[in-house]
């Protein structure tokens, strides 16, 4: 049912539109590229002016010591809050700042913010400057539209999403910025189409496996002991026993695309006997028989699997070429790891973006989980809090490619379901 707030919060957002495409350019042009992390100061500087404007209360917060923070780079990030005159929970919208690198096959200017056709341009329009836009559009289209609400807004805009997170929501998850006592709703307008809800993501296990032999003169390699090789035997074991276990193994979770629906294995890198030298070095190699050979391995598992469970496969594997190798040893090193993280469809925020969704674009939202992780990671696991989703505009695809660009109607629709949201969050006599 579409009433008299919802048509005044959708008029309010409608002649917002120019302003929200020139906020999109406006953040398209400060480069925040990371790595290494540039302008991280002067995109948070820029939202504490607008968002002071709005009457917002503002904190800027350095990731002091965390992962990447150095004086040349500093993490900063940027927190801010506007409290209704009544009591009563928190809306909070968080986007990352940062971008990752241009690359080839630019036809426009990559931090132009050039506005073609009803889309703006730019590294970072789709993930998620655009994202980042709407929630304040909305913000604002509401603070406008219902000044008398209960709780609070916040909007945060924080560092290193794309390596990590670390230096941003995992830093300020530690600090308790997003704990439940706090932060009761938490919106990450991620580039996953403006009519899809992101539950959550699947868990991430990375691991360095190094298979170890003995150094000899390459002529005589029957005195060594071929690091190489052994590499060779767990691959050809990973191919005839783990990849079809993996590929046996299905999930509930209504991941996107389908071919991430089950669990997979990337081997990330290979590496064995000496290193690689500079391109300008003009001799040749040593003979040397090859003592060791490493692989990293990307793991991507399913809410069903356990990590304990995914780590002791791996271990099975490699048990069993030992047993048919005797002379050789290996190490397994682990590097990082996420835990799958869904958010129930019966949540609040669900609930109500959900019924946003319905009102503005006429029809059931698609609920999706990210094949890959993102800040949500963070505000589950340190911070605790469940009832967060990931929901902005922008087509997923688009994310890192040449000539991303963000859609000006798209924008306008998802701060226009953010802005429902909010009143039906916030306006006492609207809660569901
Ligand atoms: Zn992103």
């Amino acid at each position: 049912m579409i009433d008299d707030i919802d048509r005044r919060l959708t008029e309010a957002v409608a002649s917002r539109q120019e302003a929200l495409t020139r906020l999109t350019q406006d953040l398209i042009r400060i480069p925040t590229l990371n790595p290494p992390g540039r302008n991280y100061r002067e995109i948070c500087d820029y939202l504490d002016g607008r968002l002071s404007g709005m009457g917002f209360h503002v904190e800027l917060v350095r990731a002091e010591g965390a992962l990447a923070d150095s004086d040349a780079n500093p993490r900063w990030n940027i927190i801010a809050r506007k409290d209704g005159p009544h009591a009563g929970e928190t809306v909070h919208f968080n986007s990352h700042h940062d971008v990752v690198e241009v690359g080839n096959g630019w036809t426009v200017p990559p931090f132009g913010g050039e506005l073609i056709d009803g889309k703006v341009y730019g590294r970072g329009a789709c993930d998620m400057k655009g994202g980042l836009s709407a929630s304040i559009i909305a913000a604002d289209a509401f603070l406008a539209t219902c000044p008398d609400f209960t709780g609070a807004i916040e909007i945060s805009a924080t560092a290193d999403e794309e390596s990590g997170g670390f230096g941003g929501v995992a830093y300020l998850a530690e600090q308790g910025w997003f704990d439940p006592s706090r932060v009761q709703h938490v919106i990450i307008p991620e580039p996953l189409n403006k009519d899809r809800i992101c539950l959550g993501h699947r868990g991430v296990w990375w691991a360095e496996i190094e298979t170890q032999g003995r150094i000899a003169h390459g002529s005589m390699p029957f005195l060594g002991d071929c690091a190489v090789r052994h590499m060779g035997a767990v691959l050809a074991e990973m191919e005839a026993t783990l990849f079809p276990l993996l590929a046996g193994k299905r999930t509930q979770m209504p991941v996107v695309p389908d071919g991430a629906k089950q669990s997979t294995l990337n081997i990330n890198s290979i590496h064995g006997g000496e290193p690689e030298q500079a391109p300008e070095y003009t001799g040749l190699p040593a003979p040397c028989v090859p003592d060791r050979c490493r692989i990293i391995i990307d793991r991507r598992f399913l809410i069903e699997e356990d990590i304990a469970e995914v780590k002791a496969e791996v271990a099975a594997m490699l048990g069993r070429v030992k047993a048919a190798r005797p002379s050789f040893t290996y190490e397994v090193r682990d590097l990082f790891e996420v835990q799958p993280s869904m958010t129930h469809e019966s949540a609040p925020i669900v609930r109500t973006v959900s019924q946003a969704i319905e009102k503005v674009l006429a029809k059931r939202p698609e609920y999706v989980v990210s094949p890959g992780t993102y800040d949500q990671k963070h505000i589950d696991r340190i911070g605790r809090l469940q009832n967060c989703i990931a929901y902005g505009p922008g087509i997923l695809d688009l994310a890192h490619q040449p000539d991303e660009w963000v859609g000006v109607q798209d924008m306008v629709d998802s701060a226009t379901v953010m802005a429902l949201t909010l009143a039906e969050l916030l306006l006492p006599e609207r809660r569901v």
